[in-house]
Parts: C-alpha cells; structure tokens; sequence
C-alpha cells in the first residue's frame, strides 16, 4: 500500500540517524547494495522557451548567460552519448526545452537522434516538455524507454515557481505518461524557498502515481544569476538527505537518483544520501546545462566508497 502523508510526516520528525537507519533498511531489501547507476544527460536544443520556470536560465522570461542552440545535430549527439557510454553511462536524457514536444519535421528529427542513441546501446531517456499520447507511442517505437516530466514542487508552492502552465494539467499528463508504455521519471527541485510541509507533499504526490516511477530524481536548485531565484540560499544538506530518505522509504523500488546541483554538496554528504538509498548519479560535463562534479573527482568518490557502477538497466522491477 502507498505511504500516507501522515506517515511521511512522522517518518520526518525523526532523529536523522533514525530515519536514515530506516530508509537503509529498505534499500537493502530491494536493491543490489553498493551499485549505482549512471545517468548522463545532453541538452539537445537550449534556451527559447516559453514557460518561466523561475529557476530555469532557459526561459525567454530571464536575462541569463546561456546560449541558445537550435536542435543539434544527430552525429554530434551520437558521438557525446558514445563518450557517456565509455564512462559507464546505462541510461542517457536528452532534454530540449520546448513546452511542447513539436510536431512534424522536427519531431521526425527527435525519433531518428532516439533510434540512434539507442541503437548504440543506450537506454534513452527525453526531457522533452508536454507530450500527447500519439508522441509517447512513437516515442517508444523509436527506442526511448523513460519520458522525463518533473511536478517541480508541491501544488501549493508551484505559482510561486511557474506561472505559465497550472500544476493540474502537469499531473494530468504525468498520469497519461504513467499509462503509455514508457518508463517514468519523476522528481523535483529542493531548495528553492519551499516549506518542508511542501517537499513533503511533493514526495507523497509522486509516490502516488501508480505504478510508482520507475526512476526519482531529486535536484537541488543551482541559483542561477539572471532568474528571479539568483539570491536563493542554498538548501541544509541534511535536508535534502531526510527527503532522499523519505522518497527511498515511499517507493522502495524506484531508482532515486542525485540529478541537478549536486556538486554543490561535498563527499560527505553525498556519501549520507548513498546509505539512505540514493543509487544513482548523473556524471560527465553537464545535467543538461548545469554542471556536474568533475568526472574523475566522481570515480574517486565511489572508489573510495566502494561503489560501483550498476551493468543493468533500469527495469528493476521484479
Ligand atoms: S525548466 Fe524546462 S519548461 Fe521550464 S523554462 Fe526551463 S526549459 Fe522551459
């Protein structure tokens, strides 16, 4: 049975190494402990979007330093998810900043740079905006496994991040992506002014869909000059270790993942979100456009924590 709110609250007021002890546990009993998966990720067209996400140098709402790139090139695409591959990486998002993924040509154009990465033996992940149900079907013909779409923040917090599109219509389409035959992945941003009342609802929210998300990424906000969020302060990293926590003990199965902004948080920490039931990360150059740590401080880390990468894919499910 899916966890209640109520419950997510209790397991919340918690000592840490209560709650930490507890989401550890749930780890062991589900997944092969000490293996991680590898994510990597490519913004295959940035900037230019129409919504205004306020966290997001992208949106044409904001004066920011990103530059913005028409859809790029399959080649140069393939040879970028070819030097992911030789790192490691299973699992690979292509995410391009439209509020809708388009139609015709360029769509065309997505499902032949899909086929590709997955032909070279990555499973392919799009982050891509709204999608209708024709689009994920051809989608998954193309090779795509997973369809990214992030409800952000709670339904009471979201006005204050996004005003162009209503949370509704976000979860309504999360559930018909749910009910296509792609995997899903579903998470939000931490540290963005929300009210601990509003992480909590937006890991119940996500839990709820059901079948739970195959894959939870949890990003943290990378204050980004230009956006409304700039000045935002950076989150207490034992928080964001609770809900790491907290989203392991909600949905046992899911792969939870470190996405954005993690290397704002040192070894120490990230080594806590590990043992609470992190198991995977995003490594190369870049999730999307923010940065990552770099590469090799990455493999050290996990040397020294004697992790390694996971060779499967991300059908965990039994
Ligand atoms: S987060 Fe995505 S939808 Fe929001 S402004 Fe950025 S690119 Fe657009």
């Amino acid at each position: 049975m899916n966890i209640s709110l109520t419950k997510l609250e209790q397991l919340y007021q918690l000592p840490f190494n209560e709650l930490i002890k507890k989401s550890h546990d749930v780890y062991r009993r589900h997944h092969t402990i000490n293996n991680i998966h590898l994510c990597g990720s490519l913004s295959i067209k940035t900037g230019n979007c129409p919504e205004d996400c306020a966290y997001c140098p992208q949106s044409v709402h904001y004066q920011t330093d990103v530059s913005k790139q028409a859809l790029l090139d399959c080649n140069d695409i393939l040879n970028i998810a070819l030097r992911a591959k030789t790192h490691g990486v299973t699992h690979f998002c292509l995410g391009a900043a439209w509020r809708h993924v388009p139609k015709g040509n360029t769509f065309q154009k997505v499902l032949e740079i899909v086929e590709q990465v997955n032909r070279i033996g990555l499973q392919v992940c799009c982050s891509m905006g709204s999608v209708s149900e024709e689009q994920t079907e051809a989608l998954f013909e193309a090779g795509c496994s997973t369809y990214n779409y992030n409800l952000d923040t709670s339904p009471e917090f979201y006005s204050n991040i996004i005003t162009t599109r209503p949370f509704e219509s976000r979860y309504q389409i999360l559930q018909m992506i749910r009910k296509s035959k792609l995997k899903i992945s579903c998470g939000g941003i931490l540290g963005m002014g929300e009210s601990i009342a509003d992480r909590l609802k937006l890991i119940y929210l996500i839990s709820q869909l059901s079948p739970q998300p195959e894959m939870v990424p949890l990003n943290l906000l990378v204050a980004i000059k230009g956006t409304p969020l700039e000045h935002e302060p950076f989150i207490d990293p034992f928080e964001y270790v609770r809900i790491i926590a907290l989203a392991r003990i909600a949905m046992p199965q899911t792969i939870i993942a470190m996405a954005a902004g993690r290397h704002q948080l040192s070894f120490e920490t990230q080594a806590l979100a590990f043992f609470s039931g992190a198991n995977a990360i995003y490594i190369g150059e870049r999730i999307l456009i923010t940065p990552t740590p770099d590469l090799n401080a990455d493999f050290n880390m996990l040397k020294k924590l004697g992790m390694k990468a996971h060779e499967n894919n991300l059908d965990i499910r039994q």
